[in-house]
């Protein structure tokens, strides 16, 4: 099989020195394993600016909706509300992952190309008092937006809620401030900007909040205050833990500090982001958020009208020379999306702008 780089932002292309520390088959009882555990809750901590015992970080098995449903079902309570405010489909999802588990939900849906507005949210806050939590997504990835987390959590705070984020796509690829943002519990996986392999997601929670929802969970292998209970005993996960995935990430942390942090990574994505916009742009592929609202993770662009190709087509032809794009998912536009995640440097853009040049002359011919 012909090897490519990905351009979907989770699972996305990870070093090769990632990969390889998965070679060895890790014991989970010991202290080696159970510290490197405590290290990365740590770490994760750091990267957020918060720290104990204000903040604590649980590791949960499973994909990122794993980590959306823990919280959402561990910690709305059974009288309690939640307000949502989306403007995509990981947004509704939170309102789906409500349905199934019987959660009280309003629903605050926003167009796609637009950004939740902080005093909308303020204004359902004040007109519903049974609202005791509100949710969002940070870098809604169904459309590459970047939704203004900071501003809705000052209303959130003002208001005297809990503030959930999906900061799935963003955390450790955006700088974010999580007490900062009045964020109560934050939730992201190990396959985004971390830059790891999929199989757990994290969440950073006020622990405050967090013990205030013990026993309260609808779930058992997701309840989040059970899992955080025996991981922070010491480093034990409640049930078996992808070890390799474990030391994949812990390298994948040591990774993002040698890039120079937070910061150094943000840069290097948000240069892939301008050139990917920038040299798509110019071969008449049309970016579909405005530039202000765009953020470094993910871009859509609006299928060209009266194209001679389809989907399909454009994207073999760039697979067989090495990158693999993604498929639209906004609901109003036909379009389709590049990520620009994982181990992806301007001269990969440059090489894909330069692989979508040669296809329009082969096609136009
Ligand atoms: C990737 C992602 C998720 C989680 O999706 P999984 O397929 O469960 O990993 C949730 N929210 C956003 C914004 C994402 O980008």
């Amino acid at each position: 099989m012909n090897s490519y780089k990905l351009l979907t932002p989770g699972p996305l292309t990870t070093t090769d020195t990632v990969k390889q520390v998965m070679l060895f088959d890790h014991c989970t009882w010991d202290d080696d394993y159970k510290q490197i555990t405590q290290t990365i809750r740590r770490t994760l901590l750091a990267l957020g600016h918060v720290s104990e015992p204000e903040y604590t970080a649980v590791l949960m098995q499973g994909s990122g909706t794993f980590g959306v449903e823990s919280v959402l079902t561990s910690v709305i309570g059974r009288e309690d509300k939640l307000l949502i405010a989306a403007n995509g489909a990981y947004g509704l999802r939170m309102a789906e992952i409500c349905r199934h588990a019987g959660i009280a939900y309003t629903l605050y849906e926003q167009d796609n190309h637009k950004r939740p507005q902080a005093d909308v949210v303020a204004k359902y806050l004040a007109e519903d008092l049974a609202i005791t939590h509100v949710s969002m997504v940070h870098g809604e990835t169904t459309s590459g937006i970047l939704n203004d987390v900071e501003a809705v959590g000052r209303v959130v705070k003002a208001a005297g809620k809990t503030f959930l984020v999906d900061a799935m796509s963003t955390f450790g690829g955006v700088d974010i401030p999580v007490a900062g943002w009045g964020i109560d519990f934050l939730v992201s996986s190990a396959n985004k900007c971390i830059q790891g392999v999929p199989g757990f997601s994290f969440i950073l929670a006020n622990r405050e909040k967090l013990e205030a929802s013990a026993g309260q969970a609808r779930s058992l292998a997701l309840d989040l205050y059970d899992q955080w209970k025996t991981m922070n005993e010491d480093g034990k996960w409640r049930f078996t833990s992808p070890t390799h995935v474990v030391l994949a990430f812990a390298q994948a942390l040591e990774e993002l500090k040698e890039e120079g942090g937070v910061p150094a990574r943000h840069a290097r994505y948000d240069q892939n982001q301008r050139l990917l916009a920038e040299n798509f742009r110019a071969l008449g592929f049309v970016p579909y958020l405005d530039p202000a609202v765009q953020g470094p993770i993910i871009t859509t662009f609006r299928y060209p009208a009266g194209a001679r190709f389809t989907f399909q087509q454009m994207y073999e032809y760039i697979k067989a020379r090495g990158y693999v794009l993604y498929p639209g998912k906004v609901m109003e536009a036909e379009t389709f999306r590049v990520g620009n995640i994982g181990e992806i440097y301007p001269e990969d853009i440059a090489k894909l702008s330069a692989i979508l040049a040669d296809f329009l002359k082969e096609v136009a011919a």
